[in-house]
């Protein structure tokens, strides 16, 4: 199903953030007809556009009386397991030098307890890992080898995360990062060593495919509390020890038991910059619907990527960054920065992708 908000409205969307966060009522309610309605149809669970699994699992366990932490950790968990999504967990793309390092939070809406683990080497499942922190300690975020002691102590285990795959992939980045460096695809032994011939075989197409990704996921129970996790390996190639912001409260993920809940993926710099998660919040609870809360985000971001090499040509950043909101009355939205992409819905109307508002419409 895809959204109401008419495709090439995000001026009309902007318009209409504008003037809910005045505070207009009138607005408020027209918005609730909008994308996302969704009002009263508790349970919801909404996440990024590879999460169909994760907030069927969500919705299915919250049906059954789970705890909303529980149940998106579940959801997320499916991801986490599965070797084909390259942006998280098992088979997740590695950092410069080979490794997967992998960053997850969770938030409780009815306790406000945060948990989070940044850098987690080895272990499939860093949301659940964060669960245990918010559980179990007294802090909030641990990393590195901190967080792979605690999970070992939790009763995780280690194991390699890198796939044949994840490893190929990382070995063309090798190969097309420098003309000059070492590295060689396989297929250019035979080749003249000439400068064109040395590069040439470099998988862009890869990079466009997975540059990004990442699972968020909040979810919304019948009585109205809420919970989000987001977990990621990052931005694939990162330098060692770069945390995005999905793990760090505020910016990929912000829960509000009195208001709602919201997360981010796409360029993790860009979010922590703007505190985007919490952003989010703050706009619903000052009376956005959740896609203009969203598209709120958006605009700061864009206003305030100033470096040039993050810019296209008409001066908008050159990166996504998607947003997801849902709000204690089970409204929710997203929106991306740029056109075209979608997230996952669960509720009374079934399991769905739908297409995210935008702040830029495709040239
Ligand atoms: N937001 C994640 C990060 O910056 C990456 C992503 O969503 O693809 O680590």
């Amino acid at each position: 199903m895809s959204s109401n908000l008419p495709r090439r409205s995000f001026l009309a969307a902007a318009g209409a953030s504008a003037l809910a966060f005045a505070g207009a009522p009138r607005v408020f309610a027209r918005n609730q007809q909008r994308a996302g309605g969704g009002a009263g149809r508790r349970p919801v669970s909404i996440a990024s556009g590879n999460g169909v699994p994760a907030t069927t699992k969500a919705v299915e366990l919250i049906r059954d009386g789970a705890d909303p932490l529980d149940a998106v950790v579940a959801g997320v968990r499916i991801l986490e397991d599965d070797p084909n999504d390259m942006t998280v967990g098992l088979g997740g793309l590695p950092n410069e030098e080979g490794i997967v390092e992998l960053d997850a939070s969770v938030m409780h809406g009815p306790t406000h307890r945060a948990g989070a683990v940044a850098s987690l080497r080895n272990i499939r499942y860093p949301s659940a890992v964060a669960r245990e922190v918010a559980r179990r300690t007294d802090h909030v975020l641990l990393v590195s080898d901190g967080a792979l002691r605690f999970a070992k102590r939790m009763g995780f285990q280690e194991e390699n995360l890198l796939t044949e795959e994840a490893r190929r992939a990382w070995l063309r980045w090798k190969a097309g990062l420098n003309r000059d460096d070492n590295w060689l695809e396989p297929d250019q032994f035979d080749l003249p060593m000439t400068p064109d011939n040395r590069r040439g075989a470099a998988d862009a197409a890869i990079d466009d495919r997975i540059l990004t990704g990442t699972i968020h996921c909040s979810a919304v129970t019948a009585g109205g509390d809420l919970a989000g996790t987001t977990t990621t390996s990052g931005l694939p190639w990162k330098l060692p020890g770069r945390v995005g912001d999905s793990p760090i409260i505020g910016a990929g993920l912000y829960t509000d038991n009195a208001i709602g809940s919201a997360g981010a993926t796409g360029r993790g710099e860009a979010v922590i910059q703007v505190c985007g998660a919490n952003a989010a919040v703050a706009r619903m609870g000052a009376g956005d619907h959740p896609t203009d809360a969203c598209i709120a985000v958006l605009k700061m971001i864009s206003e305030r990527t100033r470096a040039r090499r993050l810019q296209d040509d008409k001066g908008r950043p050159r990166f996504n960054v998607v947003m997801y909101a849902v709000r204690k009355d089970g409204v929710y939205g997203s929106a991306c920065m740029h056109e075209g992409r979608q997230f996952a819905i669960s509720d009374e109307r079934g399991d769905r992708l739908e297409d995210c508002a935008f702040l830029y419409a495709r040239d």
